[in-house]
């Protein structure tokens, strides 16, 4: 069978993933925000007796390397060569986009237009002559609506005949005026001569990079021949001199100019009609009116995402009961199936099920906070957020674009900062780029938000949504402070302007948050099969082993022999009542110098000095310690270690109970924990992303840095709160 490497590639939001998920069925992640596809995404389909592998590129204004998006593209369009680049643009902004088709062209990758978004087109009343804009551009155009699959059967039959068509690769040359191409010339004569770099570009095209000032470019130039790339470098420094003092303008905008005039003469013929009524102002018009309104715009934001709190607890406090009954149900229940007091019982009640248990009960209020996630970014709103953010935060050396890493983080909690520290990649300055990576882990990930349920739960069960409001705010604040006072220390520099182009709103399809919120919601759960079940046996282990001394068995042992003699012959009810008791309290005791005993408990009690300033037990240190693996064991193994230190009661007791009834816990050591845990060292998993995207150096510096930070944050409020109350 004849097999086609094709490449989706396009101006972020142009709906190329939409369109790849829908041609290759795969369900990647798409989004109404520019920047959700950072890597390549591969997929392949059988069509006509052709397998066609189709590479989902992430979206670019430009082939310049100016930020890693379009590396990310050019390197694949430069190095494996696809046979055909299907261009996928917005049809209602035809003109902006097809500024990058020319520079694919430029390139002389053999382009297949799709023309996306024909459904807004016929809503806004323009139509678009594809016939003729295809004998314009010189190439195959097809009028697609990605989200309702119209148009991809001609697309497949297109993109068949374009790929059996074999056109080589074949560089499109448009005039750069009287100033820029006789230069041009000679850089593409030098170029030649020395077959400088041309067996991987075409001569012209590098030449045009040499005058965009290409970083890329210019350093690989350097690395292959240093006289060469010099002498390149100084025609383009000649002409940039004489383009400032004749022109007042650079060589990378004059060439700018005469691309989009290429393109404004061809749509000139014709090609796109618009309505009578062009004043008309459109839905998202009306809407940006209201919603970036400057005094409007940030109150609603901040009431949407106060509801968006009460909304998913109102919803999701009912199953949430149900499964924590559910669980501690089936603790009992397996529980009794196995030899009693042995390990295997303990094993699998303490370790498994109420370790695995207490993270799973937490789904349905995930899923709930996800659904809603997933509607406001597919509507276009959190590309507003970002916009309106900008302002603020480049006060404190981020910029609007820091935001999206920061929510995917958990900054509307429930994210997870893997994806969000990788989000930054859509970030151009290396500084900001860094200052975000860093303080994005204080967001409230999904992992933690069980831990601050069962805190709030315990101690502030009527402020729920409240609290978790302030708890959102904190992190922002704090994630804001933190990236001040790197950016003034330690990642000194400039600031860099904010260019996003803000999508139209639009109604999300189900299909679309539906594959939002399973990802993210799966995401959890294999993690609780997987690496929790393993840390929480880990762990079990830890908290079980070494036994306590023998002569301690035998004096519990003792004394519960002597209470059961006398429960024989006890004769009133008030008498066996007051016997068992004691026979409980016996257990519980020993229990708990069996957790005191084991190494976990060793630890835990060796750090007790020291974290007791901020209010933590030796338990709470054991759960804080296997947090640093993943945030979620922090709640399974606080199930884990309460009750392995408790004895069966009847009642169904659950781990938030047990905390509410701990002498340890009380509101203001609920309030320490929660910033501990908000603020401390990212977990394992983030850690190694964080080391690949910025320096194994910077990632350790987050893991004691975070936790030096958490650490003298909840110091000060659990002493504080000490002396007020
Ligand atoms: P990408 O950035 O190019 O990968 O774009 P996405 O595939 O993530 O889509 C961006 C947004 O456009 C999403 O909200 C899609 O639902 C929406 N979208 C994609 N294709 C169409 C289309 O043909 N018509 C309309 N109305 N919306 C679309
Ligand atoms: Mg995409």
């Amino acid at each position: 069978m004849q097999s086609c490497h094709v490449a989706f590639a396009g101006n972020p939001n142009a709906g190329k993933t939409t369109l790849f998920n829908n041609v290759t069925g795969s369900r990647q992640h798409v989004g109404n925000y520019p920047g959700i596809t950072v890597e390549r995404k591969e997929g392949r389909l059988i069509h006509q007796e052709t397998e066609l592998n189709i590479v989902d590129l992430p979206g670019c204004y430009s082939l310049t390397a100016y930020t890693q998006e379009e590396l990310v593209a050019r390197q694949v369009l430069v190095e494996e060569r696809p046979e055909l680049v299907v261009n996928v643009v917005d049809a209602t902004k035809l003109e902006r986009h097809l500024y990058l088709t020319i520079q694919f062209m430029e390139l002389g990758a053999p382009i297949l237009l799709a023309l996306n978004m024909m459904d807004d087109v016929r809503n806004k009343g323009m139509s678009i002559d594809l016939k003729k804009l295809a004998k314009g551009m010189g190439c195959p155009v097809v009028g697609t609506v990605a989200r309702s699959g119209e148009g991809k059967p001609e697309l497949l039959d297109r993109i068949i005949e374009a790929a059996e068509d074999q056109s080589t690769w074949q560089p499109l040359q448009i005039s750069y005026g009287p100033d820029i191409d006789p230069v041009l010339e000679t850089l593409i004569t030098a170029i030649e001569q020395h077959q400088f770099l041309t067996q991987r570009y075409p001569s012209r095209w590098l030449a045009i990079k040499y005058l965009e000032d290409d970083e890329q470019i210019i350093e690989q130039g350097r690395k292959e021949n240093p006289s060469i790339a010099d002498e390149l470098n100084s025609i383009v420094e000649n002409l940039r001199d004489h383009c400032a003092k004749t022109l007042n303008s650079f060589p990378e905008a004059i060439i700018a100019d005469y691309r989009y005039g290429f393109i404004h003469s061809l749509l000139k013929r014709g090609i796109v009609t618009y309505p009578e009524d062009v004043e008309r102002m459109d839905l998202t018009d009306n809407l940006d009116k209201v919603l970036t309104h400057k005094v409007f715009g940030p109150a609603l934001m901040m009431i949407l995402l106060y509801l968006m709190f009460q909304i998913t607890f109102t919803l999701g406090d009912y199953p949430l009961q149900a499964l924590e009954f559910l669980f501690s149900w089936l603790g009992r229940t397996v529980g009794g199936w196995l030899p009693d007091g042995g390990y295997l019982q303990s094993l699998v009640v303490s370790g498994v099920i109420d370790g695995v248990g207490g993270v799973l009960s937490f789904v349905p209020l995930i899923v709930i906070m996800f659904i809603m996630i997933a509607f406001l970014e597919d509507c276009g709103y959190m590309a507003r957020v970002a916009y309106m953010m900008d302002k603020i935060f480049r006060t404190f050396g981020l910029h609007g674009s820091s935001v999206m890493p920061f929510i995917i983080s958990g900054g509307i909690a429930g994210g997870c900062a893997v994806p969000g520290v990788m989000a930054a990649r859509t970030l151009r300055s290396p500084r900001e780029k860094l200052a975000t990576i860093l303080t994005a882990p204080f967001m409230p990930c999904g992992a933690k938000i069980p831990v601050f349920l069962l805190l709030i739960g315990a101690f502030f069960a009527e402020y729920r949504p409240l609290i978790m409001f302030g708890i959102t705010l904190t992190a922002w604040a704090m994630a804001l402070l933190v990236a001040r006072l790197l950016r003034s220390t330690l990642i000194r520099g400039e600031s860099t302007p904010f260019v996003m182009e803000l999508p139209p709103y639009r109604w999300p399809t189900l299909q679309g948050i539906l594959i939002h919120t399973w990802e993210r919601t799966w995401e959890y759960i294999k993690k609780a099969g997987t690496v929790i079940l393993a840390i929480s046996i880990l762990l079990w282990l830890a908290m079980t082993f070494p036994r306590p001394d023998h002569t301690q068995t035998e004096s519990f042992n003792l004394q519960r022999s002597q209470l059961q003699q006398q429960l024989r012959h006890a004769n009133t009810t008030e008498q066996v009542a007051q016997l068992e008791g004691q026979l409980t309290e016996i257990s519980r005791r020993q229990s708990l110098e069996a957790l005191k005993s084991s190494a976990a408990g060793q630890l835990g009690k060796m750090l007790e000095p020291i974290s007791s300033w901020a209010g933590f037990n030796w338990r709470t240190n054991i759960a804080l310690i296997g947090g640093v693996a993943a945030k979620e064991v922090i709640v399974s193994t606080l199930g884990t270690a309460y009750s392995l230190g408790e004895v069966d009661s009847d009642e169904p007791t659950s781990l938030i109970d047990r905390i509410a009834k701990d002498n340890d816990w009380n509101r203001i050591s609920a309030i320490s924990a929660i910033l501990f845990v908000l603020l401390y060292a990212p977990c394992f998993v983030t850690i190694v992303v964080m080391a690949r995207e910025t320096s194994w150096r910077w990632a350790c510096f987050a893991l004691f840095f975070n936790t030096a930070i958490a650490f003298g944050l909840a110091t000060l409020v659990y002493q504080t709160g000490l002396r007020l109350f």
